[in-house]
């Protein structure tokens, strides 16, 4: 699925599926009412939803292999429900750009700004948290703190939080997942493809979370990953990149696209990141207009949160997944909930509801600028620009231990005229 040739990504067919005929506005608006808890129905209601499920994303769950090892197809018994055959297309506007030989690519528009936004990143000193923990007969399988690569990362995250689940709890249990940012939605995906019955609980849903704010690089950086996770992390990214991989296409937010690198950046991917990238191509010039500096270039995929959290969402709202809008100040209150296991996928407020001080609050803001048709990343000294479908992302910042969300118009203003200064303009 996954492979470099001549030096590129290959580009794996896109699998293309029927959207479900419910808008996101009913299917979140249909399951954000409260609700007094999963009805006595919901497992008959899930067999015969998830058919549906597999009909929005059959092309997700292919992703979905059991034990832990996503490249290998789970056996055909253990598989919930085979995937509804879909006719595979190349999305035709889906291959590589790249700058064409001695032209250069074009300059964005600085004075387009859109918006200013601010996000938290749910950090955690020493590791983010991918375990099981015991409270009575109730599981939790905690699967939080990613920092600034919770996009990056969730799908191999949840594929090894159900591992985890299922060695402890009966196949098809209901689950409770708490949080609904990309590690609640992709672990909720994973757990229906699995056979379990994934009812979703959070405070706010997309596109109100942290996720929703993310630029879009695949790459993990600003994760604090211990020497013991090594190895699991980099499971944890193959199987990332591989279901990212599979999905490259418009309907679900997910591109290729070259990352130009200034020289002398530093580089922010991790050393263990390094060997499943694509190697980097060094550059005596970097093409863009007015620009007279070195630097290098290497393949990436850009994941647009606002095409990709919905289209999650969509799907298991689709499969009869219920969505709860609630809020929780404690882990007592959680334990209350009338189900006995639980993926903890709160983000940023884990560290509040399970008295985690290893869990810091890291802000970042961004610039939206316009949309404009500028298909490549750019990280530089000083910023860093990520063009998608819904505007320019202009970044950023790293504020540690600031747990405001609210962006600040000065600093985002500096934001802007870092990255205009990269251009001269
Ligand atoms: C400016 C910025 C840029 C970023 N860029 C990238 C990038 O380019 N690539 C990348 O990989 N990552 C990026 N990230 C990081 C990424 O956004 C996060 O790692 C990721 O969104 C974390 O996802 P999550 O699901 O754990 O948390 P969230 O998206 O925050 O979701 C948490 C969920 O839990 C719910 N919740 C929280 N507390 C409670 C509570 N007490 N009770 C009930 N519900 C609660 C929330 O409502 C929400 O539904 C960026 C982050 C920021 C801020």
């Amino acid at each position: 699925m996954l492979g470099i040739r001549g030096g590129r990504w290959e580009a794996a067919p896109v699998l293309r599926s029927k959207r479900p005929s419910r808008g996101l506005q009913t299917g979140v608006g249909a399951t954000l009412s409260p609700v007094k808890g999963p009805s006595p129905d919901l497992p008959a209601q899930l067999d015969r939803r998830r058919f549906l499920w597999a009909a929005s994303l059959a092309p997700l769950a292919s992703c979905v292999s059991s034990k832990a090892t996503p490249s290998q197809p789970a056996p055909a018994s253990q598989s919930p429900e085979a995937p509804v055959p879909l006719a595979p297309t190349v999305d035709p506007t889906e291959s590589v750009v790249v700058a064409p030989e001695g032209s250069d690519l074009a300059t964005p528009d600085f004075t387009r700004v859109q918006r200013f936004v601010a996000g938290i990143r749910p950090y955690r000193r020493g590791c983010y948290r991918l375990e099981a923990s015991a409270f009575g007969e109730n599981w939790v399988v905690h699967n939080y703190g990613h920092g600034g690569a919770g996009l990056s990362v969730a799908w191999g995250c949840a594929v090894e939080a159900v591992a985890l689940l299922e060695a402890r709890v009966a196949p098809r249990s209901e689950v409770a997942v708490l949080g609904a940012g990309v590690l609640g939605l992709s672990t909720a995906s994973v757990l229906l493809a699995r056979g379990f019955q994934p009812v979703v609980y959070a405070a706010a849903f997309t596109p109100e979370t942290t996720s929703d704010v993310a630029g879009g690089q695949w790459s993990p950086s600003l994760i604090a990953v211990s020497s013991a996770e090594r190895e699991r992390f980099q499971r944890i990214q193959r199987t990332s990149i591989e279901h990212y991989r599979a999905h490259v296409g418009r309907e679900f937010g997910i591109h290729v696209r070259d990352n130009y690198v200034e020289a002398g950046r530093g580089s922010s991917v991790l050393d263990i990141s390094r060997a499943i990238l694509p190697p980097t191509r060094e550059l005596e010039r970097l093409p863009f207009r007015g620009v007279d500096r070195p630097g290098r270039v290497r393949e990436t995929l850009l994941i647009e949160p606002p095409v990709y959290l919905p289209r999650l969402h969509e799907g298991l709202a689709a499969a009869g997944v219920a969505f709860v809008q609630r809020r929780f100040e404690s882990v007592d209150e959680v334990l209350d909930l009338p189900h006995s296991a639980f993926v903890n996928c709160l983000g940023a407020g884990a560290g509040s509801v399970m008295s985690d001080d290893r869990a810091v609050p890291v802000r970042g803001q961004l610039v939206m600028l316009e949309p404009q048709d500028l298909p490549w990343l750019l990280s530089h000294r000083n910023g860093y620009i990520f063009p998608r479908t819904d505007g320019v992302v202009l970044g950023g910042t790293v504020e540690h231990r600031q747990a405001d969300p609210t962006p600040d118009p000065g600093r985002c203003e500096q934001i802007l005229a870092r990255n205009a200064a990269f251009f001269q303009v």
